[in-house]
């Protein structure tokens, strides 16, 4: 019989190590549901999870139910892998109220939300060893997509109020960078990129076009773009960079994220611009997505304009923010999304987090954004559950004398 050491590995080095890398996040989790068979759900004050527990508007069910009765003939078969036509045509227009840029269907490929949106960028864009700059914290998938289309991620903190740093990110460019990623509304931190920052962002890829001789293109991840409160604009990346892609999708402002529905748009100014959407639709096709699902996309068309409560979210946000804050947290006041990103009171953010469960209080250490010293908290759960972890905050507040 072969021991551990000799037994051939079952499966790929690379995934084993990267389960390792995030086994704490996992024990975390395991704590979590330990806490919950203990006390019970109702007594554990889940804040770490970013699933929105909002049903989605109720014109998607109508919509559903109308389809559901009188669906379209074929609808329910293969497709172009870009996605349905009309689909796409609505997405464009959309586009183009919102940017005043003159998209069109063939600018938009339908996606397995902005998840798989990322991925078909990545795959369409990246040769080995070529680098994609990503802002920290960062969104903790995006060093594994990146890694899934042979790309290298480099890695550059933002500024004190979780800004992009247009220098910093001047000085990480490299003959080998490809692409920088933005993502405002931001996960973890809720904040929303100014349009001076986007600008100077744009500014920086084209210096390193020019510098480095070869396109620089900006991804900018938007599920959130909508999810934006005190009237906040959220700055068009199109207005900054002319090769940006946007992927996004439905997951958050209709929540339906288990449906897998969101796009990628591709500026319409992008050069090379037709090569580019090829490029995505073969990538669509070849990673196995083959196109976005059928009845999302026929559903959806129709929603553009529609989100779930945003004021439901901004209650939460202020709520948290307001009571936090007088508590003696450190936090900068998020603008959209439904995450805050306050500074851990202790250095060692996993400890903290580790005292927060003490009080049946879960929430993620920024050590899983690339950014230790801080913890998330995700508030799109019930009223009941801020209420109980605002007790728990509050009673390690006093301990800590953060008042
Ligand atoms: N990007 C960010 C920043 C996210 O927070 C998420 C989901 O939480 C995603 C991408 C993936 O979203 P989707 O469900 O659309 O794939």
């Amino acid at each position: 019989m072969q021991g551990p050491e000799t037994r051939p590995l079952a499966i790929a080095q690379k995934v084993r190590h990267a389960m390792e890398q995030g086994s704490w996040i996992r024990r975390m989790f395991e704590e979590g549901a330990r806490l919950k068979a203990r006390y019970g759900p109702d007594k554990v004050f889940d804040l770490s999870l970013g699933n929105p527990i909002l049903e989605p508007p109720e014109a998607f069910r109508r919509l559903l139910q109308e389809v559901a009765h009188a669906p379209s003939p074929g609808m329910h078969r293969y497709m172009p892998n870009a996605g349905f036509l009309e689909t796409r045509a609505a997405v464009a227009a959309y586009l183009q109220r919102q940017t005043g840029l003159p998209f069109t269907a063939e600018d938009v490929v339908m996606t397995c939300g902005a998840g798989g949106a990322l991925n078909v960028a990545l795959k369409a864009l990246l040769d080995p060893g070529d680098e994609v700059i990503i802002l920290s914290p960062f969104f903790p998938e995006y060093p594994f997509y990146a890694d899934n289309h042979g790309g290298v991620v480099r890695i550059v903190p933002t500024d004190a109020t979780f800004q992009p740093d247009p220098e910093r990110i001047r000085q990480a460019l490299t003959p080998n960078t490809r692409a920088l990623i933005l993502n405002s509304p931001h996960n973890p931190t809720g904040v929303v990129y100014t349009a001076p920052v986007v600008r100077a962002v744009g500014e920086v890829l084209r210096y390193g076009e020019a510098r480095f001789g070869r396109p620089l293109y900006l991804i900018s991840d938007e599920p959130y773009s909508k999810l934006v409160y005190d009237g906040v604009q959220v700055p068009s990346v199109f207005a900054a960079h002319p090769r940006t892609l946007v992927a996004t999708s439905f997951s958050k402002d209709l929540s339906l994220p288990g449906e897998r529905i969101g796009y990628l748009a591709v500026h319409p100014h992008c050069p090379d611009k037709s090569e580019v959407v090829d490029a995505c639709i073969f990538a669509n096709r070849v990673l196995g997505f083959v196109n976005a699902p059928a009845l999302m996309q026929v559903l959806v068309r129709s929603l553009l304009d529609v989100t779930v409560d945003i004021g439901w979210y901004q209650k939460r946000r202020d709520w948290l923010y307001t009571a936090l804050t007088e508590m003696g947290y450190q936090v900068v006041k998020p603008q959209g999304a439904f995450y805050l990103f306050p500074r851990s009171p202790i250095p060692d953010d996993i400890a903290f987090v580790q005292r927060l469960q003490e009080e049946r209080v879960l929430v993620v250490p920024g050590s899983g954004f690339g950014t230790p010293g801080h913890f998330r908290i995700a508030y799109c759960v019930e009223e009941g559950v801020i209420e109980g972890a605002l007790e728990g905050f509050r009673r390690v507040a006093r301990a800590l004398a953060l008042r």
